[in-house]
């Protein structure tokens, strides 16, 4: 036992653990009220459709605008936010924001496009989950079909029998579903079936090496031919070059999303981005 206590002791004090966790809270402290005091933002980050280029949907993709750090990235906070339960408010108002704007850009006359929000466990374990979204809809005036939600397998598996409920539930509203990171989780085929999700996101690390590593080309190969198999739509993520884009061309995926398309960005960038849709196919060539 005094050996227990003198490792931990260790890890307690030891300076790059310290400062990590005195990096923690820090930002937690400063998480709350950043909501109020207006330093959360939505970017948005363009899904392409790969054969005609044209910009499908956008993904919203919450940033924290910390007063003297910059942009903070939600890979760094949202795992903060989700252990003290703020997500709930966050995650609410990035679909509030991102609904919001979809339904204005609707209203400009723009290309009609979805939006895409992303989940986080808690938000989906929230009782209330279903109304939220379904009284944001109606407070904005999008139509449910330019919704799509984010999901992921590890939380969805984490109680089946909830998920496939409300997973129903959301369906039934008439928004779509996604599957996110799709490969890294460890979903298994038979709950795949069993998930009612329209469309899976091939996760940007098999994207990331597909022309160099064989291995990664097969699991995009067989993800594709399941996702057509169960007629699911699907979509690449972290596609950075041509030759990524032109090999899952090939291969039939339908969509692309990445920085070799266009960086997260705010709504009035995005907007000069569904304006010029056709430029963008352009350039991309
Ligand atoms: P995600 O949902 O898988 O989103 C895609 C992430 O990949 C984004 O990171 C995006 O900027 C990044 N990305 C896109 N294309 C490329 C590329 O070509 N190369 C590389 N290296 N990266 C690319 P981001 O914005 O930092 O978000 C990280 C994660 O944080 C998201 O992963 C998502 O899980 C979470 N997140 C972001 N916004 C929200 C939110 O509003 N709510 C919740 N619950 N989670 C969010
Ligand atoms: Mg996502
Ligand atoms: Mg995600
Ligand atoms: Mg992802």
């Amino acid at each position: 036992q005094a050996q227990t206590q003198g490792r931990s002791q260790y890890l307690f004090y030891s300076p790059e653990i310290n400062a990590r966790l005195q990096e923690r809270l820090t930002l937690e402290s400063q998480l709350y009220g950043a909501l109020e005091r207006n330093e959360m933002q939505v970017y948005y980050q363009p899904l392409i459709n790969l054969h005609t280029q044209k910009v499908t949907a956008v993904e919203a993709l919450v940033r924290w605008k910390h007063p003297t750090l910059g942009l903070v990235s939600p890979a760094k906070f949202i795992p903060i936010v989700e252990a003290n339960g703020l997500i709930t408010a966050i995650g609410e108002w990035v679909l509030r924001t991102a609904c919001t704007q979809c339904r204005a850009w609707q209203l400009a006359g723009l290309p009609a496009i979805r939006v895409s929000v992303n989940l986080s466990a808690r938000q989906f374990e929230q009782p209330n989950l279903v109304e939220v979204v379904s009284q944001i809809l109606q407070e904005t005036g999008l139509p449910p079909s330019y919704l799509e939600l984010e999901v992921t397998e590890s939380f969805l598996m984490a109680d089946i029998q909830h998920s496939v409920k409300i997973l129903n539930q959301l369906r039934e509203l008439g928004i779509w579903l996604a599957l996110d990171d799709f490969g890294t989780g460890y979903c298994s085929l038979n709950y795949l079936t069993r998930f009612p999700v329209n469309m899976l996101k091939i996760d940007r690390s098999f994207v990331q090496d597909i022309t160099s590593n064989p291995d990664s080309a097969a699991v995009i190969d067989a993800i594709i031919a399941l996702a057509n198999s169960l007629q699911l739509k699907i979509t690449a993520e972290g596609v950075e070059t041509a030759e990524q884009m032109h090999y899952l061309k090939r291969r039939g995926c339908e969509e692309g999303q990445g920085f070799y398309f266009s960086r997260p960005v705010p709504a009035d960038i995005a907007v000069e981005m569904l304006e010029n849709s056709y430029q963008l196919s352009k350039q991309l060539r």
